[in-house]
Order: C-alpha cells, then sequence, then structure tokens
C-alpha cells in the first residue's frame, strides 16, 4: 500500500470517527441560526440564496446530493418551498429526513404562529399563500422559536455533543436577549409609519415594530402587480402619508419606485432573508427605516 492509500484511509476512519452532524437548510436564515447552535460539531449546506425569490426556485440535482446525505433538514413550511423541495426531498432517497415525523425534518412552520391563515384561497388564481404567511423569518421573534427547536434536535440527533449544543444555546438566547433590546429601542422611534409592501413578505417585521401597511403592490401574493390594481392603491392611499415602500432583493424595481414617487414616499429594498448573519439582516432593516446607524 502506497503512502496516498495510507493517508486516504487515515482521513477516511478519522471522519467517520468525528462524524459532523449533516444539516441541509432551505433558506440562509436557518443556516445562520444553525452554524451558531452547532458549531464545530456541525455542517450546513443552504439551498436558497437571499437574492432568490423562495417561493419560485428550481429544483437542482446539487440539492438532491446534498439532501442525501443529511442527517437534519430545516425547512420553512406553510407551503414556502412547496414547488421544488417535495421532488428533491423525495429523489434524496433519505429515509431519516424524509417524513415530517421524523428527528431529522424541521418544518419551522410547526414552532411559530402562523399569521394571515385563511378560510378560503384560491390557488388557482396564483395566490402563493394559501396556508397562511410563509415569511415569519422576517421576523426575530419567530425566528428565535425556530432556533429553539433546531437546537432541540441537534441535542437530539447528536447526544454525544449535547453539553456544547446546550452552552451555544445559552450565548444564542444571551445575544438575542440584547440585540431585541437594542432594536426595540430604535423600534420606538418608528412605530406607526404607514408603509406600502411589494409582496406580502413583511407582516411579521411590520407586526413586530408596530408599522401600519396601507396596500400591497401586488394584488395577490406571487401575482405581479398591474396598472389597474395600481392606481386604485394609488386613489385609496391619496389622503394619507406613506413612509416607505418596502419590497425584497429580488422583485423589480421598476413599478415601485413609481409607486413611491408619486405617493410622496421612500423605496426600500431590504434583506428579506439574510447574506451573513440573522443579527446582520436586523441591523441592516433597523438602520434603513430608522435612518439611523446600529
Ligand atoms: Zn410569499
Amino acid at each position: 500500500m502506497n503512502n496516498i492509500s495510507i493517508f486516504t484511509i487515515f482521513i477516511l476512519s478519522t471522519l467517520s470517527l468525528f462524524g459532523k452532524v449533516e444539516v441541509v437548510t432551505t433558506i440562509p436564515d436557518y443556516a445562520s441560526i444553525t452554524k451558531e447552535l452547532g458549531g464545530d460539531y456541525i455542517n450546513v449546506e443552504n439551498l436558497i440564496q437571499p437574492t432568490q425569490d423562495p417561493h419560485f426556485a428550481d429544483p437542482l440535482p446539487s440539492h438532491i446530493v446534498k439532501l442525501n446525505r443529511a442527517d437534519l433538514v430545516v425547512h420553512n413550511g406553510a407551503g414556502l418551498e412547496s414547488g421544488w423541495l417535495p421532488s428533491v426531498l423525495k429523489q434524496a432517497r433519505n429515509s431519516s429526513i424524509l417524513s415530517e415525523h421524523s428527528i431529522g425534518n424541521l418544518n419551522a412552520s410547526h414552532y411559530v404562529s402562523l399569521k394571515e391563515i385563511q378560510k378560503e384561497s384560491d390557488r388557482s388564481a396564483g395566490d402563493v399563500h394559501p396556508e397562511g404567511n410563509p415569511h415569519f423569518y422576517t421576523s426575530p421573534i419567530e425566528l428565535f422559536k425556530i432556533a429553539k427547536e433546531i437546537s432541540r434536535r441537534l441535542q437530539e440527533i447528536d447526544p454525544k455533543h449535547k453539553d456544547e449544543y446546550k452552552k451555544n444555546w445559552e450565548i444564542f438566547e444571551e445575544k438575542y436577549n440584547t440585540k431585541m433590546a437594542q432594536w426595540n429601542k430604535v423600534a420606538q422611534k418608528i412605530k406607526g409609519k404607514k408603509i406600502v409592501v411589494y409582496h406580502e413578505s413583511w407582516i411579521y417585521l411590520l407586526d413586530w415594530l408596530s408599522l401600519s401597511k396601507r396596500g400591497a403592490l401586488e394584488p395577490k401574493p406571487g401575482v405581479p402587480p398591474t396598472t389597474k390594481h395600481i392606481l386604485s392603491l394609488l386613489k385609496h392611499i391619496e389622503s394619507e402619508e406613506i413612509s416607505f415602500v418596502m419590497q425584497e432583493l429580488y422583485h423589480p424595481t421598476n413599478l415601485s419606485s413609481m409607486f413611491a414617487k408619486k405617493s410622496k414616499s421612500k423605496l426600500l429594498v431590504l434583506p428579506s432573508m439574510t447574506d451573513g448573519s440573522i443579527w446582520d439582516k436586523f441591523d441592516s432593516i433597523l438602520e434603513k427605516l430608522s435612518g439611523e446607524k446600529i
């Protein structure tokens, strides 16, 4: 046996001996949280970029490969990934994560207070929120609840490192309390401001910050804005002072900037999902809303 083969066997046996928990997340916010809670004992692969619309992602062969070797999948649920995740999950043929009843499959929507649950909704008319509003990752309060469950699952899947996961949770909880105190202080200065949104991504954020939503540019979630709808919305808010038109990174800005101009408000393009940590995301959102550096 040559030196390279011996070296390869040594590496492989070392990896299996000190095997890490393989986690796949659908959106970057869950990846950021899981990395903080899992530390050195996990690997995280994320599927959707913050610049991609999670409703309309394409199922990719690379998703199948990642899911095939996962010990835990953290997905949003409430229909957000229903256009692409079920097919790649099935093709991954991984019994540890396939069923929502298994410890390896974490549907985040089961751990939050879901808003805008509709009694009846018309999927055929293009509404992409038939199970309620799935964008709860725009609120740190909801993300905290999901983080708690991620930590619990890691402790159960990898009991050998339970103490380390518990320690990471305590650090996370302390940071959350500190940041929330800071953010809530800034929120006091902007509460009551009136907002028009592009897509219905923001209700969890707006409720947390006591901001008032006056309308949406999309006539229904997932249905692109029409001239008729925009004109009727402009008429509807004519006598109101709208502070901001808010939209995600992945929608076009031509109509929203026109709407902002006509309604004498300011267009804010905000990160609904993070490209770093969840702390950076809310710092950036609060800075843009308040005009203050955090
Ligand atoms: Zn949506």
